[in-house]
């Protein structure tokens, strides 16, 4: 489903990823892992458009998309989720996530208009029982850049979800989220996998990494240093130096 070939970035003098080949099969759950500066998120943002790679090439379902804009890219099914999210101002928890699940309704309800009230309807139901879901129906009428970090995380996760994702770009999705609702992610994530989305998460805590994944790939100051099932990530010398900081 998607597929990077020697992708390359540099900042400056920086080389900050350098031949970067990534596999990720339709229907995975791939965990992107490696020590802090290694190179995830700047990867995430080149997968999804933000950053326009120094080499190499990205192919997704048949297209090469390295270098699409942000934009294009989220209309083919990659959605992401930030490490900081950012929420929009004016907007509550429970208007963005209608937002998200009508975009791709958006289309269709031009096209006929009869259909608008049931599927408005359909739309506030889903984006209810997201809130639901992630804990945040007490906020769901506050603005939601007014709500705690680890609630737009969750929030941001939620419209990302209700987007119509094909590919989902996680970052940091259980940063300053509490275990009980991490628990409730994995199944979430679990969930929405089986419905056909496929999902690329950068994670930190290897015991959701362990619990989700079927498979990770480390990275290590810009290099792909492993790729290997969670089980087996501590088997691997490179990798345990990598986090050691034996190098
Ligand atoms: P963390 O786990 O701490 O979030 P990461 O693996 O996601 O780290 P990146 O954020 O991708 O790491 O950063 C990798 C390196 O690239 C860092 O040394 C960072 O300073 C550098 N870097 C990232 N973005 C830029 C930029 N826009 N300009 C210059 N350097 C950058």
């Amino acid at each position: 489903m998607l597929k990077t070939e020697a992708i390359a970035k540099h900042f400056g003098g920086l080389e900050v990823l350098s031949d970067v080949n990534l596999s990720v099969g339709a229907g995975e759950i791939v965990g992107l892992l490696g020590p802090n500066g290694s190179g995830k998120t700047t990867l995430l943002n080149i997968l999804s458009g933000f950053l326009r790679p120094s080499g190499g090439r990205i192919h997704y379902g048949g297209r090469d998309i390295g270098g699409m804009a942000p934009e294009a890219i989220a209309r083919l099914g990659i959605r992401r989720t930030f490490q900081l999210p950012r929420m929009p101002e004016k907007m509550s928890c429970a208007e963005l996530l209608l937002t998200a699940v009508e975009q791709p309704a958006g289309a269709r309800l031009l096209a006929w208009p009869g259909r608008a009230r049931a599927e408005a309807r359909d739309a506030r139901k889903r984006a209810f029982e997201m809130l639901e879901h992630l804990e945040l129906t007490r906020v769901a009428h506050q603005p939601a850049s007014g709500i705690s970090g680890g609630q737009q995380k969750l929030l941001a996760l939620g419209a990302a979800i209700l987007g119509g994702a094909r590919l989902l770009l996680l970052d940091e999705p259980t940063a300053g989220v509490n275990p009980t609702l991490r628990l409730r992610l994995v199944e979430t994530l679990q969930d929405i996998r089986r419905q056909g989305v496929t999902l690329v998460v950068v994670e930190h805590d290897m015991g959701f990494i362990g619990r989700l994944c079927d498979r990770c790939v480390v990275l290590d100051r810009g290099v792909l240093i492993a790729d290997c099932k969670p089980e087996h990530l501590m088997e691997n010398e490179r990798v345990v130096e990598a986090y050691l900081g034996k190098r």
